[in-house]
């Protein structure tokens, strides 16, 4: 276990108390020791010193007595020369040791025993003066001398003095420390002279052998010593160690200072330490819970979610991932994204991966394909970042994976039905048209033939009749699959109802490639078809047409029709090309007037609207209404795919009614708008009642004849004949504007207008388009436009498709223009309606 802070706190903080007191103790130890040797050292030198100064003061008193003695001496004379106290005694002597004289009188030894026993005596005889030892006295140790005096040594002169009268006395009188001891010993370490309480001769004999210079430690006293000059002797010194500790103890506040800051420092530092400490170990708990949170989130996120290693290992994988994919997490952290991306698409994903390492991309976002554990394919709606640091180096990517295979099999099924035929599977009608469109498109832009051929099944009528609508499934089933046999990939065989089936060739050579494989579709017909033990044979009738330049998708599909209808009615199991006589034999054959005739009752004829403008402001002043068929199996028609056969099956007047009808009705929706629609009329509804007709659906619908027009054809116009004419002007006392439409096709001469109840004319579109292009055009357009205004007549330009024209036309003094530059026709839910204030025509 570590321990606390708290515990090392109080650890440190007692070391440090330990080592204080241990150091301020040894410390105090050493200071009193330097002081006491200071002190020792200088009281033992200076003490030295004066004792020397002593002895030589002495000898230096006792030979000047020395010389002042007479020749003969005596007792007396001794005396009298003796000055001051601290002699013991002193003897004059014969060169043979003899006494002559002493003082006190009374010699006390015998000159052969003095010479006998004291080498100095002995060396003054033979004229060198000496110094004694200590000798024990009656009055305490002296010191004793001896001097010749004449140059034959024929006497000399011995003394002593009393050390104990030195002033060693009075400095040892007054010990510097309690319990302090002084000694002076000689050079075997005999205390000469001592001084202080407990102080013993023999007990310093050999303390002063270990005496020196430097203090020692001797027991529990300290000691030093010094040497007395011009003697042998030296000076001791001791006292006892602890009366110099407790002094030194006592002068110790400054290391007791620097330990208490220390220990305070230590302890603020520690403080500071543990602060910090518990700072960091709460944001690393707080981050330790933030990343704790983020692992539950990204394990318990609904969506997949990896952290993949810029070189593509898998760091990370979340549960739901590793569910999706049937991987253990373990096994995934030792993949690689390559590992588990579908072949096809790990191109791309390297690409992305290095875009977004690049930064050319912020973040990705796709449908992919990963592979499971057990290798099937899943598809995945995949998101991926860079996460990076914060300067902006890539660490790792993030990934977000949705497994939308079912989302995309529900997505491919409904495109299926939407686009392809339940039964066989082939394209449906609405692909084909698709598929047909964009080849077309591209047929304008490169020079291949587009070919699409229209194929019947001969008389399945019957398999359906005699063996039934399963049996007639299966019949289509497997036409369909040998029909798709005899294609190239490029091809499209669609099924566009009952047994009705069309080839789609976006690029043949030639027409003979189309027929061609209408060879090859009839022949893999030409073996029999087994149904479920029966064995039905079918023959193909198909007609194959070339798409021109300017051919709309229904244009050839409708001509592929027609020449089918041509086929069959050569004979069945036959091909036929479109050819342009087709189209009226065709249109006989379809059986159209029953077609019109049904269309009319099911009422699928519908009008369209286009604006007419006032070309100075392009504001809208009218509508054109012009009829479309909504047919129920070819789509919208258009006048020009059934006019001509309405016309023929004198359906005319009766579609016409309708027209007037819807055109009616549209103005009655907006009783309060004083626009008009002008409705185009054949010359089949001149002379049937046109203005009875007119009269009525107005009056059915409530609608002002002032807010209806009526367009005629130039060549109308030109047939009319008395009863139409009457009618003309019956429509026109109406209050009812006429227009003569499609101006400069006819044959008839602008005196018509005049002669006619026409209020104005349409040029017609052919003038339009040239204009620019060839001279005449603007002349006439210009012509034509003069001759309007001259009349005072309306004047409308057909066909403006674009900015020239139009400032073409208005230039040439037209007031009125109607083309694609301004709005296609559109159905009456699409239109843009005029403001109220509108400028009418
Ligand atoms: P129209 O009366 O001359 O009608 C103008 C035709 O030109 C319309 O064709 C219109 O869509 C087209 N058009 C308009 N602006 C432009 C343009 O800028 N460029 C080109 N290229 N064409 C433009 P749509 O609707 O196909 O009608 C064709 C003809 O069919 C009409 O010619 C008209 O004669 C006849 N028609 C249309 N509706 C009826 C109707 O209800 N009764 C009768 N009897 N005939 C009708
Ligand atoms: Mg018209
Ligand atoms: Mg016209």
């Amino acid at each position: 276990m570590r321990p606390s802070l708290t515990t090392t706190a109080i650890g440190l903080c007692w070391l440090i108390a330990v080592t204080g007191v241990a150091f301020t103790t040894a410390n105090g130890e050493r200071k009193e020791r330097d002081a006491l040797n200071a002190r020792f050292s200088d009281r033992a030198s200076a003490s030295a010193a004066s004792v020397a100064a002593y002895v030589q003061d002495v000898f230096e008193r006792e030979t000047r007595m020395a010389i002042s003695l007479p020749r003969r001496v005596s007792d007396e004379d001794l005396d009298d020369k003796r000055m001051g106290a601290g002699f013991a005694t002193s003897v004059l002597l014969d060169s043979q040791g003899g006494v002559l004289a002493s003082s006190p009188p009374g010699p006390t030894v015998h000159g052969d025993d003095l010479a006998g026993l004291d080498p100095h005596i002995f060396e003054a005889l033979s004229g060198q003066p000496a110094v004694s030892g200590v000798v024990a006295s009656t009055v305490g140790p002296i010191v004793e001398f001896a001097l010749p005096l004449d140059d034959d040594g024929s006497r000399v002169l011995a003394s002593g003095f009393v050390l104990a009268d030195s002033p060693l006395s009075t400095f040892l009188s007054v010990p510097p420390n309690a319990g302090a001891r002084g000694y002076i010993v000689d050079e075997l370490g005999h205390a000469l002279v001592f001084a202080g309480a407990g102080a013993t001769a023999d007990m310093e004999g050999t303390a002063s052998e270990r005496a020196r210079d430097e203090p020692v430690i001797i027991g529990d006293r300290l000691m030093v010593s010094a040497p007395i000059e011009q003697t042998s002797w030296r000076l001791v010194y001791t006292a006892p160690e602890s009366a110099v500790v407790a002094a030194a103890t006592a002068d110790l506040w400054f290391e007791w200072t620097v330990i208490a800051v220390a220990a305070g420092l230590i302890l603020c530092a520690l403080l500071v330490i543990r602060w910090v400490n518990a700072a960091r170990q709460r944001s690393q708990a707080a981050q330790m819970q933030a990343e704790q949170r983020f692992r539950l989130t990204v394990d318990n996120a609904p969506i997949g979610m990896l952290l993949v290693a810029l070189d593509g290992r898998i760091l990370r994988a979340n549960s739901r991932f590793c569910a999706m994919l049937r991987y253990d997490s373990d096994q995934l952290l030792q993949m690689t994204v390559r590992d588990i991306t579908h072949p096809d698409d790990l191109a791309e994903a390297n690409r992305v991966l290095g875009e977004l390492v690049a930064g050319e991309l912020s973040y990705y976002e796709g449908e992919n394909r990963h592979v499971r554990g057990d290798g099937v394919a899943v598809w995945v709606r995949l998101s991926i970042s860079v996460v990076r640091d914060a300067r902006g180096k890539p660490l790792h990517f993030v990934s977000q994976s949705e497994d939308v295979t079912a989302v995309r099999a529900a997505q491919e099924q409904l495109e299926q039905r939407a686009l392809y035929d339940g039964l066989t599977g082939l394209p449906n009608r609405g692909l084909l048209i698709d598929r047909l469109t964009h080849a077309l498109a591209d047929h304008r832009r490169e020079d291949a033939m587009l070919a699409v051929a229209f194929c019947d099944l001969d008389h399945f009528k019957r398999v359906n009749d005699s063996l039934g609508h399963h049996a007639g499934d299966l019949v289509l089933q497997e036409v369909a699959r040998r029909l798709q046999e005899v294609v190239r990939e490029s091809d499209t065989v669609a099924r566009i109802g009952g047994d009705e089936f069309v080839i789609l060739l976006p690029r043949v050579t030639s027409i003979e490639t189309a027929t061609a494989i209408l060879d090859r579709a009839r022949a893999a017909l030409d073996e029999p078809i087994e149904i479920e033990g029966d064995s039905v044979s079918m023959s193909l009738s198909s007609g194959v047409a070339i798409a021109e330049a300017s051919c709309t998708a229904d244009g050839v599909m409708r001509n592929a029709d027609r020449a089918l209808y041509a086929a069959k009615e050569g004979g069945r199991g036959r091909w036929k090309v479109y050819t342009a006589a087709m189209r009226s034999s065709a249109v006989a054959h379809l059986s159209a007037e029953k077609e019109l005739r049904q269309a009319i009752s099911r009422d699928e004829f519908v009008l369209h609207y286009q604006p007419i403008v006032r070309l100075s402001d392009r504001r809208t002043v009218a509508f054109e209404g012009l009829v479309r068929w909504q047919h129920p199996r070819r789509g919208l028609l258009m006048p020009a795919d059934f006019i001509d056969d309405a016309e023929e099956s004198r359906l005319m007047v009766e579609l016409g009614r309708l027209v007037i009808r819807q055109a009616c009705q549209f103005l009655s929706r907006h009783p309060d708008a004083a626009w008009r629609v002008f409705v185009n009329v054949s010359p089949a509804q001149l002379g049937c009642d046109l203005d009875g007709v007119v009269r009525s659906e107005l009056a059915a619908s409530g609608v002002s004849p002032t807010r209806l027009g009526v367009e005629l054809t130039e060549n109308a116009v030109l047939v009319s004949h008395g009863s139409s004419l009457a009618e003309m002007q019956s429509l026109r006392g109406m209050g009812i504007e006429l227009l003569m439409d499609d101006f400069g096709t006819g044959y008839s001469a602008l005196s018509s207008v005049l002669t006619t109840p026409i209020t104005g004319i349409k040029l017609d579109m052919s003038f339009t388009s040239r204009l620019g292009i060839d001279e005449p055009a603007d002349r006439i357009s210009a012509t034509v436009a003069g001759l309007v205004e001259d009349l005072g007549a309306h004047g409308v330009v057909e066909g403006i498709e674009t900015d020239d024209q139009c400032q073409r036309v208005l230039r040439h003094g037209w007031v009125h223009g109607q083309g694609y530059l301004f709005a296609r026709p559109a159905p009456e839910h699409e239109l843009r309606l005029p403001d109220r204030d509108a400028v009418l025509l």
